[in-house]
């Protein structure tokens, strides 16, 4: 008797284990990961790595709609609001942080918390204002008491975050923080590897940097940061000569 119930739970044990495998290869092959072994130095210098992009121009607010009251992934179970993102929607730079927290929640809208406090003044330091630039988040919902986001709520929001890349199709995107750099990197490279180095998606330079919420606790990294913004400046700025070498704006 006791044999048999063991063995049960052995065999439910082991239908758990495959469940949790196959959503992890779902939320892989959902980023565009499609085999094995992956190693760290496949990513290193300038890299193309691209996924398929959608393949009609679609615009913000019918992205938006698509999304609807979305419930794709069971953050739709606690969240308040959807944070799908805002600013310029040709904007040059798109930010592209980890997910809504208890602030962003409530309003609605992304980085409007400490941290947001805080990429407001890292977007001043090389002269630009929020409105001037694209802000979303790789999940659109907020989890609860602000855990990591889990591979199926990514591969959820994935499509919709590669859509809003597609619509604005800015020049450079700043990718804040792990989850953020990893995901659009396709890569499992530690943060303090990707940060300050451009890569490439679909013929768009992608720098990742710190999480401003990481700067909120470790403030000695700030400077990092610093140097990974003057880079995006200056990519602007030369970009913006190609772009119109007479001076007049995009
Ligand atoms: N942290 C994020 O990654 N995104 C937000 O919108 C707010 C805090």
């Amino acid at each position: 008797m006791n044999d048999l119930k063991g063995s049960s739970q052995i065999g439910q044990r082991f239908q758990e284990i495959i469940a949790d495998l196959m959503s992890y290869f779902g939320y892989l092959k959902g980023i565009g990961i499609e085999g094995f072994p992956f190693p760290e130095g496949r990513f290193k210098n300038t890299v193309s790595n691209s996924s398929p992009l959608p393949s009609k121009n679609i615009t913000l607010d019918e992205i938006r709609k698509e999304l609807g009251e979305c419930r794709r992934c069971k953050l739709h179970r606690t969240r308040n609001t959807i944070v799908f993102g805002e600013g310029n929607k040709r904007a040059k730079l798109m930010i592209i942080g980890e997910g809504p927290g208890y602030e962003e929640d409530v309003q609605g809208k992304p980085f409007v918390g400490r941290a947001g406090q805080l990429l407001t003044k890292i977007l001043q330091s090389i002269h630009l204002q929020r409105e001037e630039v694209y802000i979303t988040n790789i999940i659109k919902c907020r989890p609860p008491q602000n855990r990591n986001p889990e591979p199926d709520e990514i591969q959820s929001c994935h499509p919709f975050l590669q859509k809003q890349i597609h619509a604005i199709q800015p020049k450079v995107i700043c990718a804040l923080g792990t989850f953020a750099a990893q995901t659009l990197l396709k890569t499992n490279a530690k943060i303090t590897a990707l940060r300050g180095r451009f890569q490439e998606i679909n013929g768009i330079k992608v720098i990742p940097t710190f999480h401003p919420a990481y700067l909120l606790r470790n403030p000695e990294r700030k400077r990092e940061v610093w140097e990974d913004m003057k880079q995006i400046f200056e990519w602007i700025q030369e970009d913006q000569k190609i772009d119109q070498p007479d001076g007049s704006d995009r």
